[in-house]
């Protein structure tokens, strides 16, 4: 199993990554990909079904991808998984895909990482119905301070959108923010981590060598690691 050591940059959401030192990065790897934790060496790994990939016709065979990969022990967490109105079937089948997946999260005792665009009532929703004891992420965040507190108030962690840190604009809302409940992340686009870090470190108020100590701990916090 790969963890991130003292003194690394944790890119908590990537596709297509691969493994460089002073950098630890969990890689998405989705079921519709067909690509296995076995295909790239030396990383962690989220496994999920993304709902913009999902139809009534591969639902079955990629839940069963699912069931079988997510029990692998550099398979980390769930995801990413959940609920986009701009992409995707119907509400409906990403509510089951979702539903299946948290039931697989908390069996394995592993968290979700997870996608959402313009569907926040339906993940608030299924949170208050399936009450999971595995924490969960919400990735990619770009919304404002009354959504993040929402959110936060649940119990979910967030991982703010490459492009978003990078505006001048958000270093309002991420100071606003409790940073033990935050994460960074590149999403696989041509931006290097440690430039968002630097970025953040600055809005905070603080070194780029805290935020890192800050985010490992955040990091074992959310996984569970003693
Ligand atoms: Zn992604």
């Amino acid at each position: 199993m790969h963890l991130p050591k003292s003194g690394d940059f944790i890119d908590i959401h990537v596709h297509g990554g691969t493994s460089s030192p002073g950098i630890f990065i969990l890689e998405s790897l989705m079921a519709h990909e067909g690509k296995t934790p076995d295909d790239i060496a030396g990383v962690a790994f989220t496994y999920g079904i993304h709902p913009w990939f999902l139809n009534e016709e591969n639902h079955k065979q990629l839940l069963s991808a699912v069931e079988n990969t997510a029990c692998l022990p550099d398979v980390i967490a769930i995801g990413e998984a959940g609920f986009d109105r701009l992409r995707g079937p119907s509400m409906q089948l990403q509510r089951l895909a979702f539903e299946e997946q948290i039931a697989i999260s908390e069996k394995l005792r592993k968290p979700v990482v997870i996608h959402c665009v313009r569907a926040w009532d339906e993940l608030m929703a299924a949170q208050k119905k399936l009450k999971p004891k595995m924490s969960w992420l919400v990735h990619g965040f770009r919304g404002n301070v009354t959504l993040a507190s929402q959110l936060l108030s649940k119990g979910i962690y967030l991982s703010f959108w490459f492009d978003f840190v990078l505006r001048p604009g958000s270093g309002q809302l991420i100071s606003q923010l409790p940073a033990n409940r935050i994460f960074l992340e590149t999403d696989g686009a041509d931006v290097n981590i440690m430039s968002i870090y630097e970025k953040v470190a600055v809005d905070l108020n603080i070194r780029v060598d805290q935020l890192k100590q800050i985010i490992i701990n955040n990091f074992n916090t959310f996984f569970g690691i003693e």
